[in-house]
């Protein structure tokens, strides 16, 4: 375990501009010191991860009750600490494989050409309130395995987490490898101005762009994790039991906060009926009661909580059918418990905001479509999404959809999985975002692809561009300028 010379009480007043560029200032030169972090360093660095998330589980997940009202143990556990220790073990296996230069071919038989890849310096993560951990800690890995120092500021509204994570950071990493700073939006403003080799943002569209803009300063490198609507559409020759009760699975998991949720469906209109009655089944197998169940996480506060009663009543003054999936009957109108029942939402209209910003919570808007051409028209209608979920048995139209939609991810027959796989690429497209973390592009988004030429002894590569251009350079460029 580091030893540290920074208290957690001195971290969580760096708060002004001074105090964070100090900070930013002292993990720099601590990695201009180290000179290139060694496969054995990182790896110790990765072990200490790995150990911060094993011994502090409880805490954890206890935190995050707190923070959250109510958040289910198990799912806590789940996508914040197990998905995460996760990955640090998968980049403690690929590790190796990803420090290794390229070799590339060169321009004469003796120069050397190779890519190596460097750590960029002090990468700068903002993380978001729904999977505090796992949108903080997961990238931090990535950073940390890619040779960087990291400063984190998580969301403030999420403050027993994020309070814990400034004491065990403190308490596992020195302040120069990893720091946590505390604050709202004002000191994210500060946080995102100073000048970071790289900065991940996770968060809104809104405060993404805010992000970027801050970043055009200094040219900071950014990364944007974003969020959005995205589209859940069922094919005629879909198992539609089966894609309902998936469905379901991911949109009440987390009570529907994650970035991931299916936000809305699209449906042939033959089978809306068919969908409800499937849905009611599919949410009372997993959630009998809802009030007390403690597999049913709470909205996060009461912003949210009448966010999500405003739009449902918005929807249904705009003439939408809502049919409550809450098993149980039970009175859910207690605003300190903020338990929210799954809600379908049929009969939908552009002009009701449920259909135009993102849900971020359990209701599911219900679109119908006759055509999948009209399906696909109206997800292209729409801001590019950060993932698209199509559940069908037909190959050609699986490919006609792939090809004629564009999304950061997809998952085909099943929702939110293509992001739990370590090996494939995690991100946005457009207005939910860009670049991308997760597996090998995670390593590579916080390194440096360096390129490296050893130029060859042969006399022709120091005369090429060298005048008087004389009879060799002409006959170079007539037997290169050809089709
Ligand atoms: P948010 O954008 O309000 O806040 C995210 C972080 O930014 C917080 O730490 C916050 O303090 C900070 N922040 C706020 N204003 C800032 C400013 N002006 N400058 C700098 N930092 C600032 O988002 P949120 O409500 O915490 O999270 C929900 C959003 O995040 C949703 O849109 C969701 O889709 C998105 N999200 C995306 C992903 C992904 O991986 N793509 C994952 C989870 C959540």
């Amino acid at each position: 375990m580091a030893t540290t010379s920074t208290s957690l009480e001195s971290h969580s007043t760096i708060t002004t501009p001074e105090k964070l560029r100090s900070l930013l200032d002292r993990q720099r030169a601590a990695f201009l010191e180290e000179g290139v972090a060694t496969y054995e360093v990182r790896i110790d660095r990765t072990d200490r991860l790995i150990a911060l998330m094993v011994e502090n589980r409880d805490e954890i997940a206890s935190a995050l009750n707190e923070d959250f009202g109510h958040r289910s143990y198990e799912a806590s556990l789940l996508t914040d600490v197990w998905f995460v220790i996760d990955s640090y073990k998968y980049n403690k296996l690929h590790l190796r494989d990803w420090m290794q230069p390229e070799t590339h071919g060169a321009m004469f038989p003796d120069a050397q050409a190779r890519v190596e890849y460097q750590a960029k310096g002090v990468v700068g993560v903002v993380s978001p309130w729904n999977f505090p951990w796992n949108l903080a800690f997961d990238p931090i890995g990535y950073a940390i395995a890619a040779g960087n120092r990291v400063m984190l500021k998580p969301s403030e509204l999420t403050p027993a987490t994020s309070i814990l994570m400034a004491k065990l950071a403190n308490q596992y990493f020195d302040e120069t490898e990893l720091a946590v700073v505390q604050g709202g939006p004002e000191v994210g403003a500060a946080f995102t101005a100073l000048p970071f080799d790289h900065l991940i943002f996770t968060g809104s569209t809104k405060v993404g762009s805010a992000i970027m803009r801050a970043a055009a300063a200094s040219l900071m490198p950014v990364t944007l994790e974003l969020g959005g609507k995205s589209p859940t559409l069922i094919g005629r020759s879909a198992d539609l039991g089966d894609a309902v009760r998936r469905i379901l699975t991911a949109k009440t998991f987390n009570a529907g906060q994650v970035c991931l949720a299916p936000d809305y469906v699209l449906l042939p209109k033959e089978l809306e009926e068919q969908f409800v009655l499937d849905a009611k089944t599919a949410v009372a197998s997993m959630y009998p009661t809802l009030k007390k169940n403690p597999d049913y996480t709470s909205i996060v506060n009461e912003t949210h909580f009448s966010r999500l009663k405003n739009w449902l009543a918005d929807a249904e003054l705009k003439g939408a059918e809502a049919i409550e999936l809450n098993p149980a009957s039970e009175d859910l109108s207690d605003v300190a418990a903020r338990r929210f029942a799954p809600t379908l939402l049929l009969k939908v209209t552009d002009d009701m905001t449920i259909l135009q910003e993102e849900i971020f919570g359990p209701l599911l808007p219900v679109v119908t479509y006759e055509t999948i051409d009209e399906a696909i028209a109206f997800i292209n209608a729409r801001s590019r999404p950060l993932a698209l979920y199509y559940f069908s048995n037909d190959m050609a139209e699986e490919r006609q959809v792939l090809n004629r939609t564009i999304s950061g991810g997809v998952t085909v027959n099943d929702c939110m999985t293509h992001a739990f796989d370590h090996s494939l690429p995690f991100g946005g497209i457009g207005a939910s975002g860009m670049g991308a973390y997760h597996g090998k592009q995670g390593f590579l988004t916080f390194s440096h692809a360096r390129a490296i030429y050893r130029q060859s002894k042969t006399p022709e590569a120091a005369l090429l561009f060298r005048p008087p251009f004389g009879e060799p350079v002409k006959a170079f460029l007539e037997k290169g300028i050809t089709k």
